[in-house]
């Protein structure tokens, strides 16, 4: 599924990352195979959907209940979320990780919360986390409300500025090897030049 202007999900993860999509910069040689992650995440949204019916129910007011990929509009784009349950206005986004790091974890939710911010519907949001090393189709589930309007404001006005020419937001990684957990594809274009600082011991 193609995806209309700047990436919401990229948004979440850090404003210089979606600064970079939005101005066509070149995507670096990824360490892994974009194939196989978009696989595994469109296996888990299936989990998801088919968990979401049974748990709220197929139909609602005569329609589906459950609704895939829904589009979420943004001022600078669009977002999908993967499961939206009508009955209950309530977003579903699932992520699913083998890394011990909480980044995905956290990562997951500020763009959950961006989804209910800007979905004109959504009253609210669960994070479905599955580990495949824990039971691969029972999700940790985490409830979210909608990001606070002066956070996702300020974080549209970091894109839109680097859009018209100012400068790019700060990076939210302090060492390019953070990149890789944000799933970032433009580490090496965003840390071009640097340089590590030496550990000082007196
Ligand atoms: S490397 Fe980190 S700071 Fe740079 S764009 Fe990617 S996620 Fe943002």
């Amino acid at each position: 599924m193609t995806m209309d202007g700047v990436r919401l999900s990229q948004l979440a993860k850090c404003s210089r990352m979606a600064a970079y999509g939005a101005l066509g910069t070149l995507t670096d040689e990824l360490p892994y195979d974009p194939e196989e992650s978009w696989f595994r995440g469109k296996v888990y949204e299936a989990v998801a959907a088919l968990r979401a019916g049974s748990e709220w129910g197929t139909e609602y007011d005569g329609q589906p209940n459950i609704e895939r990929q829904r589009v979420v509009p943004w001022p600078l784009g669009e977002g999908h979320a993967d499961v939206f349950v009508r009955s209950e206005r309530l977003l579903i986004e699932c992520k699913s990780s083998v890394s011990d790091s909480d980044i995905p974890l956290v990562d997951g939710m500020r763009q959950l919360q961006l989804y209910v911010h800007f979905d004109p519907e959504a009253v609210a949001g669960e994070l479905w986390f599955f580990d495949p090393r824990k039971g691969a189709f029972k999700p940790l589930r985490i409830r979210a409300e909608a990001m606070d309007v002066a956070t996702a404001e300020r974080l549209v006005d970091n894109v839109r500025q680097a859009m018209d020419g100012g400068d790019l937001p700060p990076r939210v990684c302090s060492h390019p090897k953070m990149g890789p957990e944000h799933l970032c594809p433009f580490v090496e274009t965003c840390f071009d030049g640097w340089v590590e600082p030496v550990a000082r011991i007196d």
